[in-house]
């Protein structure tokens, strides 16, 4: 794939490598009124701040930009592929993306890059940089920031993470919880990184330690043959059976009510209990945005446990999916991925067992 790549800044204590995919941040309106996202250079020239950080400045941009409602897996083998290439030339990297998706990304971002020990922050806004009131110019500066923010040589960061409305979160735990403020992420279930004021304050308890020895591995196998069975009240039959019974899917994320309850009925575990014999993986997702599984304390959670049912503790929906999709791409025995399914990889759920 051809990359556009544009020099910001030359010089620089540090040096960030912007990765543009897309999103709200650089859209502006096309004849019908749409927003569709346009080129980063011109980009550049609405954020001239850029010029003055004391950072070596470069810009990579998707050769099309998109919106990330459009992300996929190849999308994400590009992200991976370019901090892989350009792993040993900067100290960071800034990757600009939509906000509809970022936790997808921000998720399977860190179970792929193994052994990274360097700032990789996703960042993005809810109103165009071209917007008067636009939230872009302070995402990205203050990410931009954040990446760059070093002690003793060390970065401080060294994973993945969200940084959105003055708060940094680690990826694997952000999800997107609103569409009309800036406020649009959280992470409920793990304590904020960072909180950006006048000076930006890292909870350095929360971070992941820096380990100078570790070394990157990428792994982009992924497999995309998973699917989320939400259940409600009310559901029928018919319609469990219809995801439960495709051939095609390797594994569901069942999204669950509040500690991982379902409905009990028979015809619904039989229908669990034949996906799981059909040698699908089931694992157990809350709805709730904050809480976690806890199989087995409600008689309508208990059968789950019996049944091969495996319960994600803590984890969000995006960091599931992604997890399941990742697991049976990259890991050949099925027993394996579904230990690896229990327990965190990369700091998306409480350590369970191991
Ligand atoms: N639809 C846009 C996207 O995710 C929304 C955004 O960027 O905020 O690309």
């Amino acid at each position: 794939m051809k990359y556009k790549i544009v020099n910001i800044n030359d010089t620089g204590v540090r040096s960030v490598l912007i990765i543009y995919t897309g999103g709200t941040f650089g859209m502006i309106q096309d004849a019908s009124g749409s927003l569709a996202p346009f080129n980063f250079g011109k980009v550049v020239d609405r954020v001239p701040e850029l010029r003055q950080l004391d950072i070596k400045l470069t810009v990579i941009s998707f050769p099309k930009p998109i919106d990330s409602s459009n992300i996929g897996i190849q999308d994400w083998k590009d992200m991976s592929y370019i901090i892989e290439e350009n792993y040993a030339q900067y100290d960071a990297f800034v990757i600009l993306h939509g906000t509809d998706t970022m936790a997808y990304s921000a998720s399977m971002l860190s179970y792929m890059l193994e052994g990274l020990n360097k700032p990789i922050i996703f960042t993005g806004a809810q109103m165009p940089i071209g917007s008067i009131r636009s939230d872009a110019r302070e995402n990205l500066i203050a990410a931009l920031e954040i990446a760059s923010a070093h002690n003793n040589g060390n970065p401080i960061i060294s994973e993945v993470c969200v940084y959105f409305n003055y708060l940094l979160l680690r990826g694997s735990r952000s999800q997107k919880l609103r569409s009309s403020t800036f406020a649009a992420f959280e992470s409920e279930n793990y304590p904020v990184l960072a909180e950006a004021g006048i000076e930006i304050e890292f909870n350095y308890a929360a971070l992941k330690p820096h380990d100078e020895n570790a070394q990157l591995n990428v792994i982009n196998n992924l497999d995309a043959n998973v699917t989320i069975l939400k259940i409600f009240p009310g559901i029928t039959e018919h319609s469990v059976k219809s995801i439960l019974s495709d051939p095609q899917i390797k594994g569901v994320v069942l999204e669950s009510f509040g500690s991982g309850n379902t409905m009990n009925f028979d015809w619904f575990i039989d229908c669990l209990i034949k996906a799981i014999e059909g040698g699908k993986i089931i694992l157990n997702v809350s709805q709730c945005i904050g809480g976690e599984v806890e199989q087995g304390r409600y008689e309508t959670s208990k059968k789950l446990n019996e049944i091969g049912v495996l319960s994600g503790g803590d984890i969000t929906t995006e960091a599931a999916v992604t997890k399941m999709m990742f697991l049976l791409g990259s890991v050949e025995d099925v027993n394996e991925v579904k230990k690896k399914l229990t327990y965190s990889l990369a700091g998306e759920m409480d350590m369970m067992e191991e």
